[in-house]
């Protein structure tokens, strides 16, 4: 699995959870892009921090 925002492959310090919004889509993200608190998008065009 990869991180939703960066692409990048996910590390030990990734979280997964489903998508506040639609509850379908399981959004990853990497410890990087959780510290620099960067925006993700899930398929349903839902927006997070
Ligand atoms: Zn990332
Ligand atoms: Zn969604």
């Amino acid at each position: 699995m990869k991180c939703s925002s960066c692409g990048q492959d996910l590390d030990k310090k990734s979280v997964i959870f489903k998508c506040p919004a639609c509850g379908k889509k399981d959004i990853a993200r990497c410890s990087h892009c959780r510290k620099l608190s960067i925006k993700y998008q899930c398929l349903c065009g839902y927006e997070g921090p």
